[in-house]
This record gives structure tokens, C-alpha cells and sequence, in this order.
């Protein structure tokens, strides 16, 4: 079968989705929609992988640790959101409470490898930098070695990806010129991916699409004119669409919790800042997807 449209970032794995997730991918799919869910930890990534043998298609996983689950710290998702005044982020604060701490953990390669080499996952990550986060904890002395520890981390990630022959799916934050150097230190053009939650510049966009990376945008399209410029200039064949449910819900779902079914207005707006017909925007965009994640 083929998708209406493929929601490549989701976390139905979440605690925000525990009492309801099966429900949730049931009207998914229902929608003719698919997506990826993606683990931030061992325990995230192996319940993505958990859910994604439930379903014969449809439901896929991605699995690695996320730069900020290095450290124990405690997280106000939407304080956060609120003072960062660098991204354009939405200054707007959520209704809904999304804060957690963050349990640290170290990248235990062979553990990972074994649902790496799952045929449900799809991609290792989500995986990579995040300085935004940590400028605001702690003092500058430990960011040094947390940005370190957060480097060496990734590019263990990025040998298990090229290890076990699946894509990276990156989460980068106020990072990108460090990122964009170890992918090519380690040469990460010929194992490919998808750059998450994409929020820079067209000059950081041609970089990405020098190395062959595609990148994908979230509900932020719906609430913000700020990147419209950014998805003009990137051809549609390397673009990717995500809600990052539960996180950033599109207009008109602001304040409420996110989920995988909304990703149509994130493909709409698409649609509509490339002036090009609904229907072709998002075959395009199950096309693009299908290539990078090889299924
Ligand atoms: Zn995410």
C-alpha cells in the first residue's frame, strides 16, 4: 500500500502516549498515514521497536540517544521554548505540561546494534548535538565536556549506522557547524539521513544537501513565516515532513497535544510555500521518504 503521507518523526513511544498509543496509531494508519517512531534512549528505542512489530506496515522505528540524555538535568519543554529568543521559536506557551528529567546514560554500542539490526528500524537515532539545552544549565567549564562527551557520542552512532547500513535521523541544536564537521570527518555522505526539525539558514541548508542529507520540518511552518525562505530554496525532493509529536502541535492544534494525523498541515504549507499542487507535494514527500529510509 501506498502511504497519503509518511510522518517521519513521531513519539507514540512516549510517556505522553501511554495510555493511549495503540489508539493513536490506529487512526493513523486509519488516515492512511505512516510514521516513524523515534528513541531518544534504550528504553524509548526499544519500545519503538516493540510497536513497530505490532503492525505489518505502517509503523517503523528509529533507534539511538539523544544528546541531552548525557546528563541528568531537568527539562521545562515550554520554558525553554519560551526564552529562546535565537530560533524563532514559538514565544506562544503550550497549555499541556511536557517537563521531564533526563536520565543519563551511556551509548552502549552492542546493546543498540541488536535492535539497530531489527528489520523494523528504519534509522539510528535520534542522534547528535544540542548546545541550546545546556547553556542554560550548567557552568561553562562542564558545557565543554558535556559538548565532548555529547561529539563523541554521535560519532559512535554514526559507525553503528554505517555498521548495520541504515540511515541517521539527527537532532541538531545552535550546533550546526559542528555537526556539518563530523559528518564529514566522518564521511557521512555515503550512509545518508535525515536532518530533524530543521530551523537554520539556506547557507547551513546547502551544506546538508552538499553531503546528501534531506531535511525535515515540523508544525513550526504553520505558526511562522520565519523558514518559508529555507523551504523555497530546498528542492522538494530533499525534503522530509514530521509532527514530532508530542511536541510543537501545528495551527489549529496549538496547545494541545501533537500527534502523527496532523502532519497534513505540515505537508499543506509545503504545498503552499512551493506553489505546487497538494496531491504532487505530498506523493513527492512519500517518494523522498521511502528513498531515504529504504522502505
Ligand atoms: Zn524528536
Amino acid at each position: 500500500m501506498t502511504p497519503k503521507l509518511i510522518d517521519i518523526h513521531s513519539h507514540i513511544n512516549f510517556n505522553a502516549f501511554k495510555d493511549d498509543g495503540k489508539d493513536v496509531i490506529r487512526r493513523t494508519l486509519d488516515a492512511g498515514i505512516w510514521t516513524i517512531l523515534v528513541g531518544s534512549q534504550m528504553d524509548t528505542s526499544e519500545r519503538a521497536v516493540w510497536y513497530a512489530e505490532q503492525y505489518k506496515e505502517g509503523i517503523y522505528a528509529a533507534v539511538g540517544l539523544h544528546p541531552i540524555h548525557l546528563v541528568e538535568a531537568h527539562f521545562d519543554v515550554n520554558e525553554v521554548e519560551a526564552k529562546d529568543k535565537t530560533s524563532g521559536f514559538p514565544r506562544k506557551p503550550d497549555v499541556q505540561n511536557l517537563a521531564f528529567t533526563s536520565r543519563p546514560e551511556v551509548f552502549d554500542y552492542n546493546r543498540y546494534k541488536k535492535i539497530a539490526e531489527h528489520q523494523k528500524t528504519v534509522a539510528i537515532g535520534e542522534c547528535g548535538l544540542d548546545y541550546f539545552r545546556i547553556t542554560q544549565l550548567v557552568t561553562h567549564t562542564a558545557q565543554h565536556e558535556i559538548i565532548e562527551k555529547q561529539k563523541e557520542t554521535f560519532r559512535q552512532q554514526v559507525a553503528l549506522a554505517r555498521e548495520v547500513k541504515k540511515p541517521l535521523m539527527i537532532h541538531c541544536r545552535n550546533a550546526y557547524e559542528d555537526l556539518i564537521q563530523i559528518l564529514k570527518e566522518e564521511k557521512a555522505y555515503d550512509i545518508g539521513g535525515d536532518i530533524h526539525f530543521f530551523v537554520s539558514s539556506k547557507e547551513v541548508a546547502k551544506q546538508f544537501l552538499g553531503l546528501g542529507f534531506t531535511m525535515s520540518f515540523t508544525g513550526v511552518l504553520t505558526f511562522t513565516h520565519d523558514y518559508d525562505e529555507v523551504v523555497e530554496y530546498i528542492p522538494l525532493e530533499n525534503i522530509l515532513v514530521e509532527t514530532d509529536a508530542p511536541y510543537v502541535s501545528p495551527v489549529p492544534f496549538r496547545g494541545k497535544r501533537n500527534e502523527p494525523l496532523y502532519v497534513e498541515y505540515i505537508a499543506r504549507r509545503i504545498a503552499e510555500i512551493k506553489k505546487l499542487p497538494e496531491d504532487q507535494v505530498f506523493q513527492q514527500l512519500v517518494l523522498n521518504t521511502k528513498r531515504v529510509f529504504k522502505f
